[in-house]
């Protein structure tokens, strides 16, 4: 087994896993986790809540600019993997609201945006013994990664996962529905000019469907060379 990695990047699709498969591997390494995603959801939110109209690149940037974003170890015990403080309120399941999920993806498309995300994304990782997840991770925000990983999963498995976690939190949405957002978010996620969805070229891409959680981090190990 070689020297385990200070860093591990992990990016991939709307509902490929990154979430569930990142805190895992994190336990087993005894590394934090971190979801980027969480970021872009809360300059999401700030917009709609300040009522920022999202299609204003300039005003958006600007929230993004000066927000506080705290990403912190759970500090209620109701289910959540982090918590999120906006300028200092706990908005953490308001980003999981179906408001937020129709609007991040353009709003994380604006480079001003995403530069303000980034430098933040960077510090953090600087400390090490991290698992970071997102979209372009491995890419640009730590491109020097010692592990890269890149979780793939069918789209109608992905949309599946996530139409039962809405079930469970009491959601209304259909299978169909949920599919469709999947499909327009890998889409917007994966053309746009800055920073797009796609594996970095030293990634190792590891396909989910069907498999349960503990297999793919398996998976990872050993396609890594951390197991055998
Ligand atoms: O991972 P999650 O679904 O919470 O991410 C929400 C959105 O944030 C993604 O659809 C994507 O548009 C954006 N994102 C990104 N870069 C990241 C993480 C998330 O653009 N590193």
């Amino acid at each position: 087994m070689s020297k385990l990695p200070s860093v591990v990047a992990m990016d991939g699709p709307a509902a490929s896993g990154k979430s569930t498969i990142g805190e895992l591997l994190a336990e087993r390494l005894g590394y934090i986790y971190f979801d980027t995603g969480l970021m872009y959801r809360a300059v999401t939110w700030l917009a709609l809540d300040r009522q920022t109209p999202v299609g204003d690149e300039a005003a958006v940037t600007a929230l993004a600019e000066t927000v506080d974003i705290d990403v912190l170890p759970p500090t209620v015990e109701d289910g959540r993997q982090s918590t999120v403080l906006v300028n200092g309120q706990d908005v953490t399941w308001a980003l999981r609201e179906p408001r937020i999920n129709a609007n991040v993806s353009p709003v994380a498309a604006y480079g001003g945006v995403r530069a303000a995300m980034v430098i933040q994304q960077q510090r953090v990782a600087a400390r090490g013994h991290i698992v970071m997840v997102g979209r372009d991770i491995g890419t640009v925000v730590l491109p020097d990664a010692e592990l890269k990983v890149f979780l793939v999963a069918s789209a109608e498995e992905r949309a599946r996962r996530r139409w039962l976690e809405e079930q469970a939190r009491g959601g209304r949405r259909t299978l169909d529905e949920v599919l469709a957002e999947i499909h327009r978010r890998d889409e917007i996620d994966s053309t746009r000019p800055i920073a797009p969805l796609r594996p970095a070229e030293d990634a190792i891409i590891v396909d989910s469907t069907g498999l349960k959680p503990g297999q793919v981090v398996e998976e990872i190990l050993r396609k890594a060379g951390y197991s055998t």
